[in-house]
């Protein structure tokens, strides 16, 4: 079945690849759509950001779509810089003048006052607008200069306490393993499944949609798969074309 991977990052399309292996599931890039707007991160929360980042090119393309949202939440900060963790520094800023407004806003607290999280919202959405969301944490303490030089953004700043070291001095196949991207995809992973399995592979274009109604709960909706678990009742409804 295809599915639509919303992000331009070739890491993480990478990565949820490797993490869908076996599903099923063939990943298509934004670039097969270049009539699809980029979407503005604009919203309120991680959650509000990863769904419209999900639910604009899935209406565009027919197809479920995949997408993620992640910020680097601070406690002394109050979850600060959090959904705006990609602009901390002002717009257009790199990593680095990040890194260094986050050292400068730490400034002198005590390490048992420096806990943070890294929490990644992923949000799955289909066609006709139904946004499922999952997320994956990872958490440490934000040390008081950078140290390693692998991944990227935050990761030189922050500790993992049980490890001893900061996501950039740990391989791509170490961060990977514990990353909160990879944690909320795990937890997507089963809704994954059941998608491309429910569908049996086959999904409408926009012009074969059909309406269909739930003989259960009567629900009326437009269906895009052979198969659909009715959004009211969860009854799996058979909506083959009869012929
Ligand atoms: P995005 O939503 O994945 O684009 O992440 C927004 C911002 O969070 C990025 O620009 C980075 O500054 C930071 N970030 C996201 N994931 C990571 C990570 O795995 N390590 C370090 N920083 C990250």
């Amino acid at each position: 079945m295809k599915m639509l991977l919303a992000t331009h990052n070739a890491h993480k399309a990478e990565e949820i690849a490797r993490i869908t292996d076996g599903l099923g599931i063939t990943w298509v890039s934004l670039r097969a759509f270049p009539g699809i707007p980029e979407v503005e991160e604009d919203g309120a929360t991680l959650e509000d950001n990863a769904a419209k980042k999900a639910l604009l090119p899935a209406r565009a393309s027919g197809l479920w779509t995949l997408a993620d949202d992640t910020g680097l939440e601070v406690a002394a900060l109050g979850g600060e810089p959090g959904v705006r963790s990609a602009r901390y520094a002002g717009d257009g800023c790199d990593y680095e003048a990040n890194n260094v407004k986050l050292l400068g806003a730490l400034e002198g607290l005590p390490d048992d006052r420096r806990q943070a999280a890294f929490r990644c919202v992923m949000a799955l959405a289909s066609p006709d607008g139904r946004v499922i969301l999952e997320e994956g944490k990872v958490e440490g303490v934000i040390t008081a200069g950078l140290r390693g030089a692998g991944g990227f953004g935050y990761d030189p700043l922050f500790l993992l306490p049980d490890e001893g070291r900061t996501l950039a001095e740990l391989s791509v196949q170490e961060k990977n393993r514990i990353s909160h991207r990879s944690r909320a995809l795990a937890r997507m992973r089963p809704h994954l499944r059941q998608i491309a399995s429910e569908t049996g592979g086959v999904l409408r274009t926009a012009s074969q949609r059909r309406a269909a109604k739930c003989p259960l709960c009567g629900l009326e909706m437009d269906a895009w798969h052979c198969r659909e678990l009715c959004p009211g009742c969860g009854y799996q409804i058979d909506c083959s074309d009869p012929s």
